[in-house]
Order: C-alpha cells, then structure tokens, then sequence
C-alpha cells in the first residue's frame, strides 16, 4: 500500500515555459531583422560567457537592455561579440548579445549592475522567472557561437548568418548550426524505493537521480539503461518518460525517465559517483521537503531530478502502466 505524502504545491521547473515567438521565419530576411533591431521597443539579454549581467533593482533585477545599453558593455570592438534574434514578444523585438568575458568580469566592478551566473540567478530568484527561458535560449545558442567560430569541416572563420541561428563557412560553404546535447536523467524504481547517487560535487548530504549524455546510435531508453548499468550496476526494465528540461550548461537537453530495476544489487562506479544506495519513500518525501532527520536532501526544485522524484511519489505503483 503507497502512503500518501504531503509534497505542497507543485514547484517551478527552471527555463520551462517560455512565451516569445522565436519567428524563425524571419531569420533569413536581413531587412526585416534590421529594422526589428531599431524598433525603440527592442531588448536584449547580455551574456558574458557563463556570466549573466542584470541592471540592479530593489528585489529582482532587470534582464533586459536597449541595445544600445549593450553595445556599450562592451569596452572594445572585439569585446561586444555575436547578436542572436530570439524572437518576438508582446512587449517587443528580443534579443541576445555575447559579451566578451573578460569585459564580463570589468562589469563586476560597476555598482548599477549585478554580473553573476546562470544558475545562482535562477535558484536565488534574482531575475523574474517568465525570463529564464529566454536566458537558457540565449546562453545555449551564445555559448555555441562561443566554441564555433571556426569552421569544423576546415577550420576557416566562420560568419553568423540567420539572425545568429547558423553559421556559415566562406571557405567550404559548410553550415554550421546550433547544437542540443541531449541527457538522460533518470529515477531507478523498484516497487517502494528508489536509487539515488551522490556525485562529489554536490553539496553535503544531497543526493539526485543518475545521468549521462545520449551517445550516438542509441536510443533515450537504451541510454537510460546503459547510465544506469555503468554507474550502478543494476540492469534496468521499462522505461517511462516524464518530462525534459533545457539546461544551458554549456548546451544540453535534459530528458526526464523512470526506469524500472529488475536487479537490486547495487555496484557503485566511484569513477562517477561518490555513492548509490536505496532509499524507501517515506525518506525520499521527507528529503523532498527538507524534513529529513539525518538533513539529507534531494535536488532544488528548479532542477528536472526534484520533479521525477517528486513524481515518482505521487504516482504510486502507475508509473509504467
Ligand atoms: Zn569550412
């Protein structure tokens, strides 16, 4: 019999549930781009490497800049680098903008800006969240630019077409476009409890699901179960999914599963992880909400892994029916 647990309302789920067009029609109409990026109402994100920079406010600070505040950012011709189109808003025409990091870290000094990093400013709630899927928009396509601006194919310059949505090889007429490293994070279940691991980062006494990257030639579920058979040992049946969630660190996509445990014995990858155990639900809800006797805890609710949990609470026995 599943007890029932008193989880409180459901949390938010970091960059999800972005409102803006991205108009991708109009990626490839130069003049239509211009004349969005003189609109008076236009804004843009500027993002200095792994470093966001906000306009202070009293509570929460403000995102988004005139352009024209952008473009002065930067100190140098080289240091306001890629423009990226996001898309359009109710409020305007929006955009992103690449600052040199090393004029990033200058910015630090300036008493009306707040520069800090992407996921201090979503976990702390520094900015509005309705503006944090536009930052995972602009990160990962800016961090991108950031790692490509030679051509793969023959390592010429490349040049950024398409609103900052391709790039393109003078040399070999290569297109390069945006990529999205997709990863598998995953809950192991077995009737009343669940796996949870400990990599050394985390901070003391968290524990979160296991993940990996998808490798090429495989599939979101033979993923799941390869992660899990690597990391922990244990071999894994059907596989549900839940939900995925955009992770701009540097570029990825999170995909959300459940996965069923037909073995139950554990054996840890220390390479990995820094632990793996079982844990029975009563524990897992009281990590969730942060009642845990011990203080262990499990991921910040901005984070897909607090949602799997959470929803492997609520769900019962129904997960793979
Ligand atoms: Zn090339």
């Amino acid at each position: 019999m599943t007890a029932s647990f008193d989880l409180g309302p459901r949390p938010y789920l970091g960059y999800t549930g972005g409102v803006l067009n991205r108009a991708a029609e109009l990626r490839s109409d130069t003049a239509a781009l211009s004349a969005l990026a003189t609109d008076p109402r236009a804004r843009t994100l500027a993002i200095a490497g792994e470093f966001v920079c906000l306009q202070k406010g009293e509570h929460r600070h403000e995102p988004w800049f005139t352009l024209a505040q952008a473009a002065a950012l930067g100190t140098g011709p080289d240091q306001t680098r890629e423009q990226v189109f996001l898309g359009r808003h109710d409020a305007g025409p929006l955009f992103a903008v690449a600052i040199d990091p090393a004029a990033g870290e200058a910015l630090k000094n300036r008493g009306d800006l707040l520069v800090t990093d992407l996921r201090s400013a979503a976990m702390r709630g520094l900015v509005a969240r309705e503006h944090l899927p536009a930052f995972a928009q602009a990160k990962a396509v800016l961090g991108w630019h950031g790692r490509h601006r030679f051509c793969s194919n023959c390592g010429a310059p490349t040049v950024v077409v398409q609103g900052g949505w391709r790039r393109d090889c003078p040399a070999c007429e290569a297109q390069h476009f945006p990529r999205t490293d997709p990863v598998v994070i995953m809950l192991v279940v077995d009737g009343d409890q669940c796996l949870l691991g400990r990599q050394p980062r985390f901070g003391k006494g968290m524990w979160s699901c296991l993940a990996g990257f998808v490798e090429p030639g495989e599939t979101v579920e033979e993923a799941v179960r390869r992660e899990i058979l690597e990391e922990a040992g244990l071999v894994c049946g059907r596989v549900a999914y839940f939900a995925s969630q955009p992770w701009p660190f540097p570029m990825s996509l999170m995909i959300g599963c459940h996965a069923e445990a037909l073995t139950t014995e554990i054996n840890v990858d220390r390479t990995e992880l820094e632990d793996a155990r079982w844990f029975a639900r009563d524990e897992v809800a009281a990590m969730l909400t942060r009642r845990h006797p011990d203080g262990l805890t499990a991921t910040h609710p901005y984070a897909i892994a607090h949602h799997i949990i959470r929803a492997w609470l609520e769900a019962g026995g129904g997960l793979f029916a």
